[in-house]
């Protein structure tokens, strides 16, 4: 077993048994002779890893037939602007801000119509959720976006609005997979992989066709058309051969835990050791709302930013990496994703019991 656990927000940590597995196959992939990295997109042998990849998603998340995989060179925020290009016909959308990347993907989409803030957590620094049910959405907005998990700031909806039939547009990047998701409840789900799924370089969309319009302006670039992707089976140009690849071993993976209620279980168990920690703890705190806490992202402080570097340091040291929050929040933040074993949330818990026994 690895000794080091990396609590990094992303590229994050990917199950073990996907990189020993990934390793044992690098040099000759199943005796074609090649290495995945260097095969043709083209070629029946990567074909057949694509089509499994996409297979082995919609069985882990139960997609129906009127929703496309797409994957896109750039991560989520190649999206924020792509969705707006697509998918704003009337020009016009919602968006809630929960965070910094739902403040990005407005800013971007902005270039592209008329966005209105219909509701926004920023005036306590994004610890909360606002109020879904009293939000009032425009009949003429094309979609609602949200940010369902917010990676920063610690918080996720637990609850989705209820748009009275405007497509629901989600950023899932860092919380993709790691509970059951029911698509039908979204006219899209993207996010960048490398937080919960993969290697970066690729954001992996489900899109309801029925959302796409009809005419997309001839302006938009054919590598920002999610037709393209859609009528290519995302094979346009060469795609991100290799983290394709490697997004593929990781749904494998999680089939072969039991599929995304079995993963949510084990979040579930990481979180609660995590939180119940922090919340009798007299050093250390976490500043989100309880009911608004995040599965995956947890940020923490002592209330002394020297003695949080001090934490930081000291953990690193026991092998705990990345512990730092964000530039924005300061203090620290655990990211214990699906791929984070229970033993690195206990190791990262019986570490600040003994910190703050150190350092009362
Ligand atoms: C990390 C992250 C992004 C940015 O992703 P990139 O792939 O780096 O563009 C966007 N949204 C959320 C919620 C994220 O966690």
């Amino acid at each position: 077993m690895r000794k080091t656990f990396n609590f990094s927000a992303g590229p994050a940590m990917l199950p073990e048994e996907v990189l020993q597995q990934a390793s044992q196959e690098l040099l000759d992939y199943r005796g074609s002779g090649q290495s995945v990295m260097e095969m043709s997109h083209r070629s029946s042998v990567y074909n057949d890893i694509f089509q499994e990849t996409k297979t082995n998603l919609k069985k882990l998340v139960n997609i129906p037939d009127n929703y496309e995989i797409i994957f896109t060179p750039g991560g989520a925020s190649a999206l924020f602007g792509m969705i707006a290009q697509n998918l704003m016909p009337k020009k016009s959308a919602d968006y809630i801000i929960t965070g910094n990347f739902s403040k990005k993907a407005a800013q971007e989409a902005k270039k592209f119509g008329y966005i209105n803030i219909v509701a926004s957590s920023e005036d306590k620094n994004f610890t909360y959720i606002p109020d879904v049910s009293k939000i009032q959405f425009n009949e003429t907005a094309d979609y609602v976006h949200i940010c369902e998990n917010n990676t920063i700031f610690g918080t996720k909806f637990k609850q989705l609005p209820n748009t009275n039939g405007i497509p629901l547009i989600a950023d899932m990047s860092s919380c993709y997979l790691s509970e059951p998701i029911d698509v039908t409840q979204y006219g899209m789900i993207y996010g960048g992989v490398q937080k919960n799924i993969g290697p970066a370089g690729v954001g992996l969309s489900i899109i309801n066709k029925d959302i796409i319009p009809i005419e997309i302006s001839d302006n938009v670039p054919t590598m920002n058309r999610f037709d393209t992707y859609i009528d290519n089976d995302s094979m346009y140009n060469t795609p991100p051969t290799y983290t394709i690849y490697m997004c593929g071993l990781v749904f494998k993976w999680l089939l072969d835990q039991g599929g995304l209620s079995a993963i949510q279980q084990k979040n579930i168990k990481k979180a609660q050791l995590l939180y119940d920690y922090i919340d009798q703890s007299a050093l250390f705190s976490n500043p989100v709302n309880k009911n608004d806490r995040s599965l995956m992202n947890v940020p923490f402080v002592t209330g002394d930013p020297q003695l949080d570097k001090k934490f930081i340091k000291e953990a690193s040291d026991h092998h705990l990496v990345n512990l730092a929050g964000h530039r924005l929040v300061g203090g620290m933040r655990a990211s214990i994703y699906n791929a984070m074993p229970f033993a690195g949330v206990q190791a990262l818990v019986d570490f600040m019991e003994k910190f703050e026994r150190e350092n009362r």
